[in-house]
């Protein structure tokens, strides 16, 4: 059975050619893309405008792949975190958050992640392995079937499990699927990819034609503190990851999100917001503070609303685009840095210590 290709991870462009060499015309990519991305259906039985030839060679010839919702918890916010898991067993989480002020879709890109932010559950769990494109085009259509959106808009925003441009083929092709307009033509204006700044793929990035919008995960305001957060700075560090930053072609009217977790005592002085401006200085910037959710297992501490806000304001008044993101989905763990599959938390004690190390 796993011979077969998953469909669903096939571009327009290579399901085309498929049909042409197994005789048919290729015109019928259309239609399959219509039925598989826009309408949800998975079963060729069903795609009733195809014939009986061809619905039985392509039953054949592929397959299409769907992750399986093992659980749905809903928050009291309406954030809606989605326990999935794929063919081979692994578990991965995709979140719905409404209304904010559009509906987005917060999608994985890998089981686990291999980045080891120092606030982060996930990073706790190291990587186990990348995502497949079909995987990650597959979250978007479980959620949006799950929750009968299949017709309506939402913006995606790759900030689940894992780091997008450590899976950057796959997570590339993936947007092309989703972009398409025979599926769900999903706009790269409503799609955010957020890093912390595998450089050689965001300077590969900056040439692709299909764009999302850029979100850095920066998080410290020195080479010493973002070593210590953020330890992919020891390879790609700060004044390069700015310097990339300013080079990156943002569009008119759009700006490069950086996300700056807030830790209390760590990197959420005066001192450390001054510092802040004077590095995004140059670049068409806004900055999104995201207090830390405190997690057990996590050795930092949440700052006050008045820290928080006077860290705000530090910017505010130097001319800088700031919000203070109100945390989403805290009843549930779906809130940013607590995505972390129920193996990972089922591991003994012991297994969980030794992650932690
Ligand atoms: S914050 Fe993002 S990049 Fe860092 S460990 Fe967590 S999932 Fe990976």
């Amino acid at each position: 059975m796993f011979n077969r290709h998953d469909l669903a991870e096939m571009e327009l462009s290579e399901l085309e050619q498929a049909l042409e060499s197994m005789g048919h015309p290729r015109f019928h990519a259309r239609q399959l893309y219509q039925w598989v991305h826009k309408r949800g259906v998975t079963d060729f039985a069903g795609m009733t405008d195809l014939g009986r030839d061809l619905r039985s060679a392509l039953a054949t010839e592929f397959r299409i792949v769907t992750p399986g919702v093992v659980q749905r918890e809903t928050s009291r916010d309406g954030t809606t975190k989605f326990l999935l898991r794929l063919e081979d067993g692994q578990l991965i989480e995709s979140v719905f958050i409404p209304d904010t002020p559009a509906n987005t879709f917060c999608i994985s890109s890998q089981v686990g992640c291999a980045m080891k932010c120092g606030f982060c559950l996930t990073g706790k769990m190291g990587i186990i392995r990348n995502l497949t494109p079909g995987e990650i085009v597959g979250q978007v259509r479980v959620l949006a079937r799950e929750l009968g959106m299949l017709q309506s808009r939402f913006n995606i925003v790759l900030m689940g499990m894992g780091e997008p441009l450590h899976n950057y083929d796959a997570v590339m092709k993936a947007l092309r699927i989703l972009g398409d307009e025979h599926g769900l033509a999903v706009s790269p204006r409503r799609v955010t990819l957020s890093t912390v700044g595998v450089l050689p793929n965001l300077e590969r990035l900056a040439t692709e034609p299909f764009m999302p919008n850029l979100a850095i995960s920066l998080h410290a305001t020195t080479e010493d503190q973002r070593d210590l957060l953020v330890p992919i700075n020891r390879k790609y560090g700060l004044k390069e990851l700015l310097d990339a930053c300013r080079r990156f072609p943002v569009k008119r009217r759009e700006r490069i999100t950086f996300e700056y977790v807030m830790l209390k005592d760590v990197n959420d002085a005066d001192e450390d917001a001054r510092r802040l401006v004077r590095l995004l200085n140059g670049i068409k910037a806004k900055v999104n503070l995201l207090p830390l959710n405190e997690a057990a297992g996590i050795p930092y501490e949440r700052p006050s609303d008045a820290r928080v806000n006077r860290f705000a304001q530090i910017l505010a008044e130097r001319g800088l685009v700031v919000s203070v993101r109100k945390s989403r989905g805290r009843d549930i763990r779906a809130a940013c840095g607590q995505l972390i599959t129920e193996s990972a938390r089922e591991k003994s004690p012991a297994q969980r210590l030794a992650v932690l190390l």
